[in-house]
């Protein structure tokens, strides 16, 4: 599945450096030593408005997912999934390799990067 070409628009461009280098990079809240998915813009336990970019560990568990498949089945089908980090902040991506077969709740999962040809690089989650 083709998510089209991704741009970077300042707000986000240390997740953009970390996933060109393979690392996931997510907000932390240093005084409250807490993890937000990338997109939080301040803590809602000290109202923070400063969250700090560091790097998470990469590893997840499955929370829910979709199986989509494309209207002609000219294309293999697309797992869309909601992802618990280790850290605990919950993400949507995609799952890449799996076979929908095997998918169960809390499945250990780990993010892969992918590198297009244009565009930014994006993270996604294997077994
Ligand atoms: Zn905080």
């Amino acid at each position: 599945m083709d998510i089209g070409v991704l741009r970077r628009d300042g707000r986000t461009d240390p997740f953009f450096d970390g996933t060109a280098a393979d690392r996931l990079v997510i907000r932390h809240c240093e005084p409250c030593d807490r993890w937000f998915a990338p997109d939080e813009t301040g803590c809602p336990e000290c109202g923070g408005e400063d969250l700090a970019w560091a790097e998470s560990s990469g590893r997840a568990s499955l929370v829910t997912w979709t199986v989509t498949h494309s209207r002609d089945g000219a294309e293999p089908p697309a797992c869309l999934a909601l992802v618990e980090l280790a850290e605990g902040p919950w993400l949507h991506t995609r799952l890449d390799g799996v076979d929908p077969a095997s998918l169960r709740e809390g499945l250990p999962l780990r993010a892969a990067f992918v590198h297009p040809d244009e565009g930014e690089s994006y993270v996604l989650f294997r077994q």
